[in-house]
């Protein structure tokens, strides 16, 4: 074996490549890759660094510096991931630092600007602080809480790390930042008989029940449940099917009959208790079921495309219990956790114990937690959001990506700007595993590569149970206002389907895209409109709070009494947000129960599940709100579906306009009906003859994939062609300007006018106070996006070397979405 002298490390920076360390030469044995050390770096930062390989070729140009720390005896990342999180990086064109800081667990990697807090945890008797480590804890008691950088100061710096580490082990600091509780389920009451039947006590406690039949009936009935069923009985069950009320059984709670406890132990037994078997396919599943094993013959990637509601996540259980016979693991991938509770909890009561949930929503201990369960392999499934793909899953078998269609799988905040779907190709070609698209309404892309024969393809066109998909209306808005059938606005057709629902004691959802009550004002007199400060946004009224916000950076004020300009009172509201909608219903239907989903009443704790809880129970019978009601949500009684104004779907100033809006359309058209009844769905809309509308009214998605296809291949937009879109920064417009501009000349000669487009303000021009120029670039299907995608960065290289345009800021998206 080759001596190890030097080795590469990842290190948490925006910088290309790795770093070159050396490693102290009685060392070479405990090293390996994938390992945490720390290093110092720079004049005088100290970060968390990942071994990436070793090698024995000292750099000529700079004297390199020992590795300061190993921090961990066996590796938290495997050679797999950083084999991933290269593919990454290059793909999307980002450094491998930024991956790393991105992707890895944040408190696994202690840096300079991260602040320990001390636990007042007795020091256990057996524990050995080294001296170092028992002065940073004396000054940590002292401040309670220090930065890393002031312990750098106290100790050699070369330990800072590794005494941290030691004091982290020893539970006696934690890394600092609010403790995100879990979610606990609403705590049921149940129902125990607390006398002896068989006893003198029970004459008596009849006795006590003469002059109360309702409860006398009441209790009888219970002790027959009783005789019958061997589980505790809910309160609220057994209200629903024998009536009386809390209050009822108070009473005779009182009177020492029964008692009324909370089950707390449900919780932590919720998985033994509960598993539940995998139910048996219909016909239809168990031919998609066999289509998708037979697909996966002759492809890595199988699409399934089915209708909502025909069971598709039922067939996801029975591939997961394929992969379980066979040892393997599957990773389920979903647009967003927080979303789908109900999901969660679906797949937890199949498979128990063997689920691993990962949250967006976890602090930083959880992460911690889940990664190293995974690394020990203890969960043969993963459910998670597009960041679970990075945890150190082994023995892969089976990737699902659920709602592949939808754009939060797509990390757009931050580098690396990743699309999940495509990273999980990756991941499971490099895992030998198959990867299962789903959805009802896929992505072109997607679809586009399953009729070209590059995937597999197996469609689902009937929902379960034979249930008809639902009713689907439109409602011509203009032809509505113009006979005066509005009120606000609901036109007098959703009103009285609205009506009918609510009479047939069923649940409705309202869909509006927009929140706030109305997303501008405009001054009558004068035409005025008030503008985000930071951001080239028209304010969005919210008017609960009196507020003007804006949706993109925060910015709040007050809602004007009169136009800033021209001092007029007469100030008119354009556009309709949800908030404006809740207030309507609530003056059409007074006796309603009505709640608003949007992101603005879903910020507290928990509103999410609660809402969601409260919804199902029926304690809520219409519900108002934007996207969020569309996701994957699985309600018994909702029969009623109805959009506001379809026409802000499909307005919208972006190629895939048209398809977003068909799916949602049709996805929130999913929401009704679900169960043994069909649903009815209605769509207000001015452009009522639109034909989107029509297709996705009659849910004919071919019709609209061959359409819009068409037209991408005519306009040259993905499918056909790949996108990269770069995306110039800075406060000063000129300078943002000039760089893009420049940008763009030096790529001139390499792509066709029609390939490079702009650079051009995009729809918001100006966002926290910085100026935009975007350029499009267009990559042919024959093109090699490796190479475009060097030239792209010999032309950024470029740049930087101009003085001037240093300090503008510049993404690489690839593949926007
Ligand atoms: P999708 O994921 O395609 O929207 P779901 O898997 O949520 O559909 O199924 C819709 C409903 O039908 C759910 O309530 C589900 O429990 C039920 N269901 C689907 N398949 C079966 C089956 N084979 N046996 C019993 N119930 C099923
Ligand atoms: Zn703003
Ligand atoms: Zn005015």
């Amino acid at each position: 074996m080759q001596p190890k002298l030097f080795a590469e490390i990842i290190l948490p920076v925006p910088l290309p490549g790795t770093f070159t360390y050396r490693i102290p030469s009685d060392w070479q044995d405990y090293l390996q890759i994938g390992q945490r050390v720390s290093v110092p770096f720079g004049q005088r930062k100290i970060y968390t660094g990942i071994i990436h390989s070793f090698h024995t070729n000292e750099p000529e140009t700079y004297k390199t510096k020992p590795i300061d720390a190993i921090l961990e005896d066996t590796p938290s990342l495997l050679p797999q991931q950083i084999e991933l999180w290269e593919w990454v990086a290059s793909y999307y064109m980002c450094s491998l630092g930024e991956v790393y800081k991105n992707v890895y667990p944040t408190a696994l990697k202690l840096e300079s600007d991260t602040y320990i807090r001390w636990i007042e945890n007795e020091l256990p008797e057996d524990a050995e602080l080294s001296a170092e480590a028992q002065e940073i804890l004396q000054a940590v008691k002292n401040k309670n809480i220090v930065s890393v950088d002031e312990v750098s100061k106290l100790i050699h710096q070369k330990n800072v790390l590794k005494v941290l580490k030691e004091l982290l082990d020893a539970r006696q600091v934690r890394l600092d930042e609010k403790l995100i509780e879990k979610y606990t389920p609403k705590i049921e009451n149940y129902i125990k008989i607390n006398i002896d039947l068989n006893s003198e006590d029970s004459k008596e406690a009849f006795e006590l029940l003469d002059r109360s039949p309702k409860q006398r009936e009441l209790f009888l009935q219970l002790i027959q449940l009783k005789a019958s069923e061997e589980k505790p009985v809910k309160a609220a069950n057994f209200i629903k099917d024998y009536g009386g009320s809390h209050a009822t059984l108070r009473s005779m709670e009182k009177k020492g009959l029964i008692s009324i406890f909370e089950d707390q132990t449900r919780r932590n037994q919720l998985y033994e208790e509960n598993i539940e078997s995998i139910e048996k396919l219909s016909p239809e599943q168990q031919q998609a079921f066999d289509g998708i094993l037979k697909g996966f013959k002759n492809f890595d990637t199988v699409l399934l495309h089915g209708v909502t509601s025909s069971g598709k996540t039922e067939i996801y259980f029975k591939l997961i219990e394929q992969m379980l016979q066979k040892n393997q693991t599957t990773l389920f991938l979903l647009p967003e956790i927080g979303l789908t509770t109900q999901l969660t909890q679906r797949i937890q009561k199949k498979f128990g114990e063997l689920v691993g949930v990962y949250h967006s929503k976890m602090n930083q201990n959880q992460r911690v937690e889940i990664w190293n369960e995974t690394l020990e392999n203890k969960y043969k499934i993963i459910i998670g959001p597009r960041s679970a793909l990075f945890l150190p899953l082994q023995h892969l078998g089976l990737i699902i990506v659920d709602e592949e269609h939808e754009s939060a799988l797509k990390q757009k905040d931050i580098t690396p700007f990743y699309n999940a779907r495509d990273v999980a190709r990756v991941l499971a070609s490099k895992n030998k595993a198959n990867l299962l698209l789903g959805s009802a309404t896929p992505s072109l892309e997607v679809y586009h590569a399953a009729k070209q024969g590059k995937i597999g393809y197996v469609s689902l066109n009937v929902r379960f149970g034979n249930v008809q998909p639902s009713k689907m209306e439109i409602i011509d808005l203009r032809k509505a206002f113009h006979r005066n059938e509005m009120t606000g606005q609901f036109s007098k057709t959703l009103i009285l389907a609205m009506k009918n629902s609510f009479e047939a004691d069923k649940q409705v959802i309202l869909f509006q895209n927009r929140r706030g009550y109305a997303p501008v004002i405009e001054c009558l007199s004068c035409g005025f409109t008030p503008y985000c400060p930071n951001c080239d946004v028209a304010l969005t009224l919210h008017n609960i709070s009196l507020e003007l916000k804006c949706h993109y950076c925060g910015h709040k004020q007050a809602k004007p009494q009169h136009c800033y300009q021209c001092k007029s009172v007469e100030l008119e509201t354009k556009g309709v947000g949800t908030e404006q909608i809740e207030k309507e219903a609530l003056s059409i239907f007074p006796e309603q129960k009505i709640a608003r989903m949007d992101v603005d009443s879903m910020r507290k704790k928990f509103a999410y599940e609660k809402l969601i809880e409260a919804f199902e129970q029926k304690e809520i019978n219409l519900l108002i709100g934007t996207q969020m009601v569309s996701k994957g949500l699985d309600f018994e009684y909702v029969n009623l579906v109805g959009i506001i104004r379809a026409d802000n779907l499909l307005n919208f100033p972006d190629f895939r306009a048209h398809e977003r809006a068909f799916q949602r359309i049709v996805q929130v058209a999913g929401r009704a009906g679900r169960r043994n009844q069909r649903g009815l769905v209605q769509i207000q809309a001015f452009e009522a003859h639109h034909p989107i509308l029509k297709m996705a009214t009659e849910m004919d998605y071919n019709a609209m994939a061959e359409q819009i296809l068409a037209e991408r291949q005519n306009f040259l937009y993905p499918p056909f062609v790949r996108l990269i879109e770069i995306r110039f920064r800075h406060k000063k417009e000129e300078k943002v300007q000039k760089a893009a501009h420049y940008f763009k000349q030096m790529l001139q000669g390499k792509f066709s006018s029609q390939c490079l487009l702009g650079p051009e303000a995009p729809y918001i021009s100006r966002l926290n106070n910085e100026y935009r120029f975007h350029i499009l670039l267009k990559i042919h299907n024959q093109q090699s996006p490796k190479k475009v995608k060097l030239l792209l960065n010999e032309a950024y290289q470029q740049l930087m070397q101009i003085k001037a345009f240093r300090s503008v800021k510049i993404d690489f998206d690839v593949d926007p979405y």
